[in-house]
């Protein structure tokens, strides 16, 4: 397609990665070029299943309620798709309740966010069907090349042309020879290939130096295992999640999904790492700040294995940087920033980023010069906000280059640490953290007079000394 596109003087625009990402990326293009290619290197499964290329996917996922309105702006209708596919809604700390240091948070009846719990498969299924209804109504006409793997890009040091690929070994019939190499030429490439990217080398061998990248790693590590309550003592009407703390870096989170079915996620930092055989699995969620959970697991089956992940860092490449754009590619979700995950924040900033190659486009009208500096600054700017929460709070638990934290970044992080365990009681400065941390706020909003005031001036109170079951109305919160 590239290929015909380009001779009939086209707008063809390519994006590597068929992901969450990459299929947003889509939405975001449509009605500005005339045709997109999708280069994925899986097959798609049928129906909600995993697969290979999004490892992360058999843990825990909750959609944050920012990334929610993004997606639903890219994507009218997606969140009510998703419902109906069996994601819940849960609204913290109304329907997903926190342990903290100090205690149990209070269960105030807020609904000021509502985030969806679901498995990723579902997600990644849901939105893939919802971008092909649209696109199918759209004048942009869409080719998406399943069991490609895209292998570097076409152009010089100034412009990418179009992208290599060719078709993924074992994709086809066994003793074929190799697979040849072909090029799709494009005017626009979006990188959305997620955490395992291969930008930063494809930069180099353009002749450019690859972008600075920015690591800040806690070197935590994460394992999940499926569970179905055996009745309804294993299913409680909240979420519960107990991250770890200094003194007990150690958590879990258990959060109900489609189906009737649960996830349980243990979490730890280095030298507690959580094992992914089923005993040391069980064993683990004994010594984590709180015996609820561990008590739970009488109550429930296991419906799948346990599954590890260690690769958490929060990585950032400054593809936006002066002197880093490349005319003619965009880095999107995973590809440009990686987070670590018990924030919950990775699928929120793809939707956010690819809302915003859509609003640059729209708002100077397509294709242009200049327009993947532009992309890319706004694309950095809606990844902003979750960078500075997830590396403010990992960063004491960090090595390396990055790890160290300027004197105003100590003291943001210690005073967002007294508004959290003050929130713990406090549904004002609870609201504030959440609006933030969902993403539906910018930093700022936690230095509004009230909040400083409230943060400051109150005494830190203990919480609950076990899961709260009745839910406090507002106006009895206070
Ligand atoms: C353990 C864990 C838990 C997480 N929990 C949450 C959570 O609760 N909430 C949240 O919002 N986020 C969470 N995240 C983050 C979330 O998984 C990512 O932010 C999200 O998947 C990013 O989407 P993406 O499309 O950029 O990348 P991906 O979803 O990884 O998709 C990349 C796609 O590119 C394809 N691909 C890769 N290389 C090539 C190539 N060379 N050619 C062609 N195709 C290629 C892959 O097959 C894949 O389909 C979690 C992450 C981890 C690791």
């Amino acid at each position: 397609m590239g290929e015909t596109a380009e001779a009939a003087g086209e707008r063809h625009a390519v994006v590597i990665g068929g992901g969450l990402a990459g299929m947003l990326a889509v939405t975001a293009l449509l009605g500005h070029v005339d045709a997109v290619t999708v280069v994925e290197r899986d097959r798609y499964p049928t129906g909600h299943a995993f697969r290979k290329g999004v490892p992360q996917a058999r843990h825990l996922h909750v959609f944050l309620s920012g990334g929610l309105r993004a997606l639903e702006e890219l994507l009218p209708g997606t969140g009510r798709a998703l419902t109906d596919a069996g994601a819940r809604t849960l609204y913290p700390p109304r329907d997903l309740v926190t342990r903290t240091v100090l205690g149990w948070q209070h269960r105030f009846d807020e609904r000021r966010h509502g985030c969806l719990s679901v498995t990723r498969p579902v997600i990644d299924g849901v939105v893939r069907d919802c971008v092909l209804r649209t696109a199918a109504g759209s004048a942009t006409r869409l080719e998406v090349l399943e069991a490609t793997e895209a292998v570097g890009l076409t152009g010089d040091a100034g412009r990418v042309t179009g992208v290599r690929v060719r078709a993924r070994k074992g994709g086809g019939r066994t003793g074929a020879a190799p697979p040849a190499e072909r090029t799709l030429h494009a005017a626009l490439v979006v990188d959305a290939s997620g955490r395992t990217s291969k930008a930063p080398q494809w930069y180099t061998e353009l002749g450019r130096p690859a972008p600075r990248q920015e690591t800040v790693d806690a070197g935590l590590a994460y394992a999940t295992r499926m569970f179905r309550p055996t009745g309804p003592a294993g299913a409680p009407d909240m979420g519960v999640n107990v991250p770890g703390w200094p003194g007990c870096p150690r958590g879990a989170v258990y959060v109900p999904v489609e189906d009737g079915t649960w996830l349980l996620t243990a979490a730890g930092v280095r030298g507690h790492h959580p094992p992914t055989d089923d005993q040391g699995f069980a064993d683990f969620t004994a010594t984590i700040g709180d015996p609820y959970i561990h008590g739970l697991l009488s109550h429930v089956d296991p419906v799948s294995p346990v599954y590890g992940f260690r690769d958490t860092a929060n990585r950032r490449r400054h593809f936006e940087r002066p002197g880093a754009v490349l005319e003619g590619f965009v880095v999107l979700g995973d590809a440009n920033c990686t987070f670590n995950p018990v924030y919950g924040q990775g699928m929120s900033v793809a939707a956010l980023g690819a809302l915003a190659l859509r609003r640059t486009l729209d708002s100077g009208g397509g294709l242009r010069p200049g327009l993947a500096h532009e992309a890319q600054r706004a694309v950095a700017r809606a990844s902003d906000a979750a960078w500075s929460t997830a590396v403010g709070a990992d960063r004491p638990y960090a090595d390396g280059p990055d790890a160290r934290a300027g004197l105003g970044e100590r003291l943001t992080s210690w005073y967002v640490q007294r508004l959290v365990l003050g929130a713990v009681v406090d549904p004002v400065l609870g609201a504030a953290f959440r609006d933030v941390l969902c993403l539906t706020a910018p930093p700022s909003r936690l230095m509004a007079p009230r909040t400083v005031l409230r943060t400051l001036l109150l005494p830190l109170r203990p919480g609950l000394s076990a899961p709260p079951t009745a839910v406090i109305p507002l106006d009895r919160a206070a």
